[in-house]
């Protein structure tokens, strides 16, 4: 049986192993097809395609997408892209460059309620400083102290409603689909779990996303997907006529509980996203 993740981050957006590693660790695990897939940025690709080269797996080029839709951050994951397209490039560094000005506003927040220094302590942990991201900040509140944990950190200050949130402007989502059509690719909801969203709110996400070519939807995520929502989301696969998903939104061995390749297999009677690749 084919094991199949394509959904995974690398430190070239906010995971812990490079993209050599990620490669690596899926191969060891017996993964088959695998996506690298960071956050609004390809830079990781050429790398995890050489390692895939001589790892004896199949890897496809991939990019995960923060766009903005009905006030929330949602993400709309590319797969089988080619992640040389100027266009998509460009697009994703336009978005890229308001991290910087938002992880500011996140630091001086964070000051305001008595915890200095956050810019440069998140710095730290970010390999690359354009993807600032909300994970390098928490990873440097774990590191002080303030929490135990990232979901902790996350829970108490980095949600829309806790202090250290901001919101923030990013693509929109016929944005998104039109630059992963662009680079070839197919578009993906990601974790549809994870929104908070409610049944009929999701519904509109998804039909508008259909309406704009979206083709596909994580079925399965190691992102906060029970069981329950497999079920779910494979009945909204179904209805709306896209194709199925799988992937662990594995960041790191320390962070995620889900592995690399550790995500569930899709169900039989649902088609999979990679008979959609090139
Ligand atoms: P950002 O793109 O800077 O808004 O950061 C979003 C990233 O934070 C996501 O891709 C996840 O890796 C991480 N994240 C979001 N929510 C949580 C959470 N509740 N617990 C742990 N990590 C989270
Ligand atoms: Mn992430
Ligand atoms: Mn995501
Ligand atoms: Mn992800």
């Amino acid at each position: 049986m084919l094991i199949a993740d394509l959904h995974t981050h690398s430190r070239v957006s906010d995971g812990l192993l490079s993209p050599a590693g990620v490669v690596a660790r899926a191969a060891d695990r017996g993964v088959g097809l695998l996506a690298l897939t960071d956050h609004d940025e390809t830079g990781g690709l050429d790398e995890a395609r050489a390692a895939a080269a001589g790892a004896g797996l199949r890897f496809v080029e991939g990019v995960e997408i923060s766009i903005e839709w009905g006030g929330l951050q949602v993400h709309i994951v590319g797969l089988d892209i080619d992640g040389s397209n100027a266009s998509l490039n460009a697009a994703l560094d336009s978005i890229r460059t308001g991290r910087v000005g938002r992880a500011q506003r996140m630091s001086t927040d964070l000051e305001k309620i008595g915890i200095p220094g956050c810019l440069d302590g998140a710095m730290r942990h970010a390999q690359n400083p354009n993807l600032i991201s909300r994970s390098h900040f928490a990873r440097y509140l774990v590191e002080i102290g303030v929490c135990r944990d990232v979901r902790g950190v996350f829970d108490t200050y980095l949600v829309p409603g806790k202090p250290g949130y901001v919101t923030h402007r990013w693509a929109t989502l016929d944005e998104a689909v039109g630059w992963i059509h662009g680079a070839g690719g197919v578009a993906v909801v990601a974790h549809p779990g994870r929104y908070r969203l409610s049944r009929q709110e999701l519904r509109a996400l998804l039909a508008e996303f259909k309406d704009l070519g979206g083709q596909g939807i994580e079925v399965v995520s190691g992102s906060s997907h029970s069981p329950e929502l497999c079920v779910e989301f494979s009945r909204m696969a179904r209805e709306y006529g896209f194709l199925a998903s799988s992937g662990s939104d594995f960041h790191g061995p320390q962070e995620s509980h889900v592995n690399v390749g550790g995500n569930a297999q899709l169900p039989s009677e649902l088609a999979p996203v990679w008979t959609a690749f090139r």
